[in-house]
Formats: structure tokens, C-alpha cells, sequence
């Protein structure tokens, strides 16, 4: 069992997977003084696959960053307050501006960009609170649906 896995699940507020079939092909590592660490998790899910909003949000990015499609959600939670959510790669269905629901399809898993741009194809999913990463797995896992790291 990961580390993760045992951290209750505090939040009331839905989220959701992003994906269905939500895979874990990386964990979230918080990066060391020196190191590179990994800046959100990788859910193993195959180009074209539909991708939903993990919350009820307001789309602040769809399209290109630095050559990469992605969407940044932003997400009110009550317990959390504001938090940004990237994905990439993903082609956007939604316009900068749009508010969407938990579930909502927002997009298409792209076959290239970033480290997920490779076999096997993931989602990157970051979530940023305050400036800061945070671990999605506690947010995105509930009862109904259970993140199972890949072995
Ligand atoms: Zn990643």
C-alpha cells in the first residue's frame, strides 16, 4: 500500500477521476531540495480517451502552453479554498471562461507532450494550492472509484 492510500479522505466537496479506468503509471513525488521530484500523477488512459473535470470548475487555460495542449481548471473548495488543476496533454472541448461540473467530458487525451506523450499514454493531472503542489490521489479517490498504482 502507498503512502496515499492510508490518508483519510477529508473532503466532502465531489471529485472525481478524470478518467475511468484511473491507473496510476506515476505518483506524486514532492520534489527533494535538489531533486526533480513529479508535480502531480500520471493516470494510464489511452490517446482519444474522454477526460472530465475532477470538480466543478471555471476553465482558465485550453489550448497550447509551451507546445503542450492542457486545461487548467480552477476549483472553489470548501475546505481547500481556490486550487488549480492542469492537465496535459488534452485537447480542450471547453473555452477559457466556461464552468463546468464534476464529470463534465472537457476534453480528449492527446498522443504527445510532455512526459506522458510516449507508450505507455497517461494523463497528467497537477493540482496547486497556494503556490504549492499538492498530492491529487487523496482528492480523486473515493469510495466508489480506487486509484490502484500499476505493478
Ligand atoms: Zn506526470
Amino acid at each position: 500500500m502507498s503512502i496515499w492510500a492510508m490518508i483519510p479522505l477529508l473532503v466532502a466537496f465531489d471529485w472525481v477521476p478524470p478518467v475511468p479506468l484511473a491507473l496510476v503509471q506515476a505518483e506524486f513525488r514532492p520534489a527533494a531540495a535538489y531533486g526533480s521530484g513529479h508535480r502531480g500523477m500520471d493516470l494510464s488512459a489511452a490517446p482519444g480517451s474522454a477526460v472530465r473535470a475532477v470538480a466543478e470548475a471555471t476553465v482558465a487555460v485550453a489550448g497550447p502552453v509551451a507546445g503542450k495542449p492542457v486545461i487548467v481548471l480552477l476549483v472553489e473548495d470548501p475546505t481547500l479554498g481556490r486550487v488549480r488543476v492542469t492537465y496535459e496533454p488534452v485537447i480542450p472541448e471547453v473555452d477559457v471562461g466556461d464552468l463546468v461540473r464534476a464529470g463534465q467530458q472537457i476534453g480528449t487525451l492527446a498522443a504527445g507532450g510532455g512526459h506522458c506523450g510516449h507508450p505507455p499514454h497517461c494523463l497528467h493531472l497537477g493540482i496547486k494550492q497556494n503556490g504549492r503542489y499538492m498530492n491529487p490521489a487523496p482528492l480523486i479517490s473515493s469510495g466508489r472509484v480506487v486509484l490502484k498504482p500499476l505493478s
